[in-house]
């Protein structure tokens, strides 16, 4: 049966292609590099004598354990430089700006000394019997609050006097002799392990207290029919990952096995064997730096969370930097945005385009206008002004908001945005009270909330038409592999339950949505399901070189009215093509059909598409083969990230035009060519999932819980996003999931809760220090239930004439998540190593405008670090050897284009995660302890080969049992008698009635519930092939790829501020 009669309507409206999205794909501005790490290993393998980095281990100070010295006048001539990390100690978590006191204090930025290397003799760095370096370089580090440092020396004098005037007596006062703790010895590669304690400090690790720092919960998980927006219904169970009592990180703990890392080789080629020796240096072998002594993002979010997680976030003060998002904190909204809805790489902007230029800190707001929220927090209240609409600045249309100024007695308001002075419409008008602040303010969200809605009015609306209910269509393909695979089964089987929970609006009993079916392999098959009918019908299109929709009546169905007819054809569907041979499918053509269908029903929505193969039959969008991977590493390498036809971006357009969201979720088993088939997905604000060899038994648990999440999560449909901001800066970059036609205006056909667009601003003038600078966010967006409406987020900044002040309050994770997505947008035009250049480039400029105008004068042999940004190296790190941007042997085309595809719309808290793994001991802890244990680096040399470790980045999920594990933990966790009887690989563990095993499961579920994407348990054996693929994620560490470890590139770092300083 063919039913190939074309329906006029749907056929005739196609819009002309008038522009590319050259926004989206602008290649990024490429700065002069200096030089490469490789390049930079060479040198050192070369010039081993030229010592980059001087240390001096504790053990080596033990022994002389006497009064204070100053440079100059070394007892002893074996004392090379320390990395010394000084803290402010006046901490201001909240409130009013810093006295300049405070701003001193917090300036002192981590110091990590280092030798000046040309001129001196060989030291540090494994050197054993390094020369008097303080006398020759007449700098030594300014002692800090932990760190190890040379005992009982005296800062220099530039650091005690400081640039800003006061310091913290801390800071100026050399440690007490008898806080050194004598080194873990016991480890065979260090003389040393973290170096001196403070007194009352009681761990060894480094205490880098933050409270200046940013950060917010992961996402829950939402159980069906969980509302967004409206009046705040019933939330949604909160998976809480509060970790209240802590457990320090102790040092040495983790492992007696700390040595070399067995499988990376030495970290300098060519080295000997590092830390064979632990007594005073032998002249010969190099050391590494104590990893111990450098910054810890362990450290960084443990003080944040003991810091600032107890008590909530309120946002009333403008220029608050956050908690980070690894804290777990509550928000109140006082006037600016929550930081779940967006997040700024700096609180403080520059007031000048020079300083900015100078700083080369990106200005940058990571927003998710639809984040969702924990249950105890309010979701943005609904303000409905009538037909007249909300009320906007009549010159730069801004919304209503807390910061608009009411004058002349409260019949006029200046718009805070652009300075226009608008009327206030007669039925707005409201008397002011003394402070001229209008009397009704706090009974207004636009007028006392940093986020809030309006009910749009039908000038917001396509054509001047409220819009219906939107629509969901199945698009499943059916083709050979779908149907061997078992997922056709599967999804039908799943669909019939599934449809039950689309998501409501306000508590309403049914979803307003509507569903269609189509299935595919070569050819289109459409479904009427109609209720009136006893069995559904298929029509098929097989010209699908000319797409249309065969049946309006019937097609598009309210599920409870069709039930019976849609169970029938999920029945059916399995059944129907159960021994087909076709394997040809189309791709093109499916989301062309869906798109037409959301036309001619005049509604917008979500195609999800399930599909398998290269899209290889006739039809448009065809596509070949052309993954080659001897592209790598040369300059055409940016191809395989290209898509390989332009049909698929103008095929988007269309599709953000209707309002047509498109979810595809991938079944390969070969090379489908992900970057050009999540083409329209990415410009329509969907999501792409991807299950490679999907086998049922091995992935269905994956498979389903992605599905469920899909389909239940609330999504904002037709959405358009506009940023704007107060005069002096302006939005000139966007990042993320959506199409842009001109240069403002970001059109989203869907956008969920889950998704971020992240936007870069730029100076067109000069800021004002007492105006400082405003954000609003405004989308305008159709709901779940076909309402239209308009919400609004508004953050204040501080501005500064003082460069301090812009590190004081940066933001490394959100600065690492606009990094990352340069990086990965800028793989499109450039090649990759220029890219990777490009961020080490930048990452230097900053830390070197740092060095030079907020540090205290000093060595230039000393890293310094902002406070703020001592995390900014090992971060930088991870994304420098990601899978885009280094790949390993192992890593397809298609994961490199996936993971680019899904790091582009994650949210900060997603590339913390992702790119930094969280690796959690679980036999550390107390079973009996009801919090999730304390994380370790992520490196090798923190594994023990007695213990059990959880691994996650958000999507994959690893448990590393070490050979040594006690045979009673093997036999609770894994119900088999020995290490050699655990099954390597193993997905599922067995479910089991006793403590380890039930704490251990129970930690699985909450980490799975945090993230937005189900991750797949892989269980890892000590020494066992598959270790490798487990080893890629200890990022701290060398990777097999060539990527740095993270003591390698914080010395290549040191090294090109110090090319940038000379
Ligand atoms: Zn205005």
């Amino acid at each position: 049966m063919t039913g190939e009669t074309k329906w006029g309507c749907t056929h005739n409206e196609r819009q002309p292609v008038s522009s590319t999205c050259a926004a989206i794909w602008a290649a990024p501005a490429c700065l002069p590099r200096v030089s490469s790490i490789q390049l930079w290993w060479a040198t050192r393998v070369h010039s081993p004598h030229h010592s980059l980095w001087s240390l001096q281990w504790p053990s080596t100070r033990l022994s002389a354990n006497i009064s204070p010295r100053f440079p100059g006048s070394q007892p002893f001539g074996s004392v090379p430089l320390t990395p010394v990390v000084s803290q402010p100690t006046v901490l201001q978590p909240y409130g009013p700006p810093p006295t300049s006191a405070q701003v001193t204090a917090q300036l002192a930025g981590m110091q990590i000394s280092g030798a000046v290397a040309p001129a001196l003799p060989p030291v540090g760095l494994g050197y054993g019997s390094p020369a008097s370096l303080a006398s020759a370089s007449g700098s030594f580090p300014n002692p800090g609050l932990y760190g190890s440092y040379p005992q009982g020396q005296a800062p220099p004098l530039s650091q005690a006097q400081g640039h800003l005037g006061a310091q913290p007596p801390q800071r100026s006062a050399p440690p007490q002799a008898s806080t050194f703790t004598s080194p873990a010895s016991g480890g065979p590669r260090m003389p040393s392990m973290t170096g001196p304690f403070l007194p009352g400090q009681g761990f060894g690790g480094p205490s880098l207290s933050q409270p200046n720092h940013v950060s917010s919960p992961p996402p829950q998980a939402l159980p069906p029919g969980t509302q967004m927006t409206g009046p705040p219904g019933p939330p949604p169970p909160m998976h809480s990952s509060q970790q209240p009592g802590y457990q320090l990180q102790q040092n040495g703990s983790f492992g007696p096995a700390r040595g070399p890392q067995p499988n990376y080789g030495s970290p300098y080629p060519g080295a000997p064997t590092f830390g064979s020796q632990p007594g005073p240096p032998q002249p010969l072998p190099p050391k590494r730096l104590d990893p111990d002594a450098i910054p810890s993002p362990i450290q960084v979010i443990e003080d944040d969370r003991n810091n600032r997680g107890s008590e909530p976030f309120v946002t009333g003060v403008r220029g608050q930097v956050p908690p980070l998002v690894t804290t777990n904190f509550l928000v109140k909204d006082q006037g600016n945005a929550s930081p779940r809805y967006i997040r700024c790489t700096s609180y403080n902007i520059p007031c000048t385009s020079d300083m900015a230029k100078q700083a080369q800190v990106p200005l940058a707001a990571v927003i998710k206008p639809l984040a969702r929220l924990p249950p105890e927090e309010v979701s943005p209240y609904v303000v409905d002004h009538g037909e007249s609409g909300p009320l906007r600045c009549n010159r730069c249309k801004a919304y209503m908001c807390p910061f608009m100024q009411f004058i002349e007695g409260g019949r006029r308001f200046q718009c805070c945005f652009c300075s226009c002075i608008n009327d206030v419409p007669p039925q707005y008008f409201q008397h002011l009270d003394h402070t001229g602040k209008r009397v009704d303010a706090y009974d207004r969200p636009e007028l006392s909330l940093g986020s809030y809605e309006f009910l749009a009015t039908v000038d917001y609306c396509k054509n001047n038409k409220f819009p219906s209910p939107p629509a969901f269509i199945f698009m499943i393909d059916v083709s050979y592999n779908a149907i061997r695979s078992g997922l056709v089964r599967l999804l039908c089987e799943e669909l019939k339950s599934l449809l039950d929970f689309l998501p409501r609006e306000g508590g309403t009993e049914e979803s307003a949505i509507r569903v269609g079916f189509v299935t595919y392999n070569k050819v289109l098959h459409f479904y009427n399901v109609k209720s009136s009918l006893a069995q559904p019908q298929m029509m098929v299109v097989s010209d699908v070189a000319d797409m249309f929709v065969p049946l309006l009546d019937g097609f598009l169905v309210n599920v409870s009215e069709s039930r019976a007819v849609i169970t029938s054809l999920l029945d059916q569907i399995p059944e129907m093509f159960a021994d087909t041979r076709e394997t040809e499918t189309v791709f093109a053509p499916v989301i062309q059909a869906g798109m037409e269908a959301l036309k001619a029903a005049e509604c917008a929505g979500k195609l999800f598409l399930f599909h398998t193969s290269l899209p290889i039959a006739e039809a448009p969008g065809k596509l070949k083969n052309r993954d080659d991977r001897k592209l790598i590493n040369t300059d055409k390498e940016k191809t395989l990230f290209q898509p390989q036809t332009g049909a698929y971006q103008t095929l988007a357009k269309e599709c953000v035009a209707q309002g047509c969201c498109v979810d595809l979720f991938l079944f390969p088993n070969q090379y489908v060519d992900v970057a050009t088939l999540s083409v329209v997905p990415q410009l329509t604000g969907g999501s792409v999932y991807k299950y490679a060899c999907f086998q049922v038994e091995n992935d269905q648990e994956r498979f389903l819980s992605d599905l469920r999440r899909d389909v239940q999560k609330v999504v904002g449909f037709d959405a358009v996003m506009r940023v704007r901001t107060s005069t002096g800066i302006r939005a000139v970059d966007f990042f993320g999931a959506f199409y842009m036609s001109n240069t403002t205006d970001v059109e989203l056909a869907g956008l969920d809760g889950d998704k971020t667009v992240t936007v870069e601003f730029k100076h067109d003038d000069r800021l004002n220090e007492e105006s400082g600078a405003l954000l609003q966010c405004a989308l305008l967006y159709t709901s779940c239930a076909g309402q239209r409406r308009l919400r609004i987020h508004n953050l204040a900044l501080n501005c500064c004439t003082q460069l301090a002040d812009l590190y004081r309050n940066c933001e490394t994770d959100t600065l690492i998540n606009y990094m990352a997505k340069f990086a990965y947008r800028g793989v499109l035009n450039s090649p990759v190593k220029t890219v990777r250049d490009t961020l080490i480039t930048q990452c230097a400029q900053i830390l070197a405008c740092y060095r030079k105008n907020c540090a205290s004068p000093s060595s230039a042999g000393q890293l310094i670090l902002p406070e703020c940004m001592k995390l900014l190296p090992v971060y930088l790190n991870c994304v420098l050897k990601s899978d885009v941007l280094q790949p390993g042997a192992e890593v397809t085309t298609d994961d490199r284009a996936y993971v680019r595809q899904l790091v582009t719309s994650m949210d900060v808290a997603e590339t913390n995660v992702f790119f930094y793994p969280r690796l959690l001991p679980l036999t550390k802890s107390p079973i009996e302890s009801a919090t999730e244990p304390p994380a370790v680096r992520a490196s090798e040399e923190r594994l023990s080969n007695g213990d059990i470790y959880l691994l996650e980045n958000g999507l994959n999920l690893f448990l590393w049992v070490g050979a040594s594990v006690q045979q009673g933990v093997v036999q609770s966790l894994f119900n088999v008698s020995s290490f050699s009887q655990i099954t390597s690989g193993l997905s599922v563990l067995p479910v089991l009635d006793n403590p380890l095993s039930k704490k251990v499961r129970g930690l699985i579920d909450s980490l799975r519930a945090q993230r937005s994407r189900y991750m797949k348990l892989i269980v890892v054996k000590q020494e066992d092939k598959l270790e490798m693929l487990f080893k890629h994620f200890l990022v701290e560490d060398k990777s097999l790829s060539g990527g740095a470890s993270y003591v390698d590139f914080l010395c290549h770092m040191h090294k090109e501020i110090r090319q940038l300083l000379s």
